[in-house]
């Protein structure tokens, strides 16, 4: 059975001390929370990844980075490498967000060769893919989606699913307060279950999480999170607050996925 993940990612925000106060937050909140079918992803800056891990070392939460590089060392200045997230035992890294790809230029040959250094150092990536408004009005949504993942896993023979997960994050949606209705994302997500049974198998299918992204805050999580294909959510602004950031986790709980 597939976990359900609440995974944040707090993109460029907060500071230090903001970092250390929600995290110990989380960790009081899990004394009573307890849920194994819960996966608890928090995705700081990359400054502040090893206090991060320093803090919730002895607890549930994961750590997640929101990037790296896919050189393993070298002249790269400014970029951080697998095997140095590796080294503070990050366990989770988010790559192919939107705003990498609209601001830095990348590409899904790039993420690929991302998500093989990531795996190379057994860290899960969370590879991002999603569809621009343009792209959803000209009725291309499925055509885009196709093509970012045959880029993704171009000459990938086989997948397995504790490498990474999927989060399908429509770029309209992203920030905007405008959520995809779950009928609309479930239907993507349908999709990309179905394509990788057509190119892998059945099992990896049913065993791959993919995540939903896109302005999901306590008030919608709870619906979305019914749709069979929806295994939880990549959640930016909602993530910050500590008080929403419990809410998602409570109603996960609570949730029959
Ligand atoms: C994201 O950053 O991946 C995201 C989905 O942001 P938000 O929840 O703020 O739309």
């Amino acid at each position: 059975m597939r976990k359900i993940y609440i995974a944040g990612n707090w993109k460029m925000n907060k500071s230090c001390a903001e970092t250390v106060l929600f995290l110990n937050s989380l960790i009081d909140f899990n004394n009573s929370y307890e849920s194994e079918k819960i996966e608890q992803i928090i995705c700081p800056p990359f400054i502040y990844l090893e206090k991060a891990k320093e803090i919730t070392a002895n607890s549930v939460i994961k750590i997640g980075a929101q990037n790296c590089s896919e050189q393993d060392n070298g002249a790269y200045t400014g970029e951080v490498s697998a095997n140095m997230l590796k080294d503070i035992k990050v366990e989770y890294c988010i790559i192919g967000h939107s705003e990498r790809r609209e601001y830095y230029g990348e590409n899904d040959k790039l993420i690929q060769s991302k998500y093989l250094k990531l795996k190379e150092h057994g860290i899960v990536s969370i590879i991002c893919i999603g569809e621009t408004l343009d792209e959803r009005e000209s009725g291309n949504t499925f055509e885009v989606i196709k093509l970012q993942l045959e880029g993704i896993f171009d000459g990938i023979d086989t997948v397995e699913s504790d490498t990474f997960v999927l989060a399908y994050e429509p770029v309209w949606a992203i920030g905007t307060g405008k959520t995809a209705t779950p009928e609309q994302a479930q239907e993507v997500h349908h999709f990309i279950r179905t394509w990788l049974k057509e190119k892998y198998n059945k099992q990896s299918a049913d065993s791959i999480a993919i995540l939903y992204g896109g302005s999901v805050k306590p008030s919608n999580i709870k619906e979305l999170l019914s749709c069979p294909d929806i295994d939880g959510g990549l959640i930016g602004g909602a993530s910050l607050d500590i008080e929403s950031y419990k809410d998602m986790l409570t109603i996960a709980k609570e949730s029959e996925c």
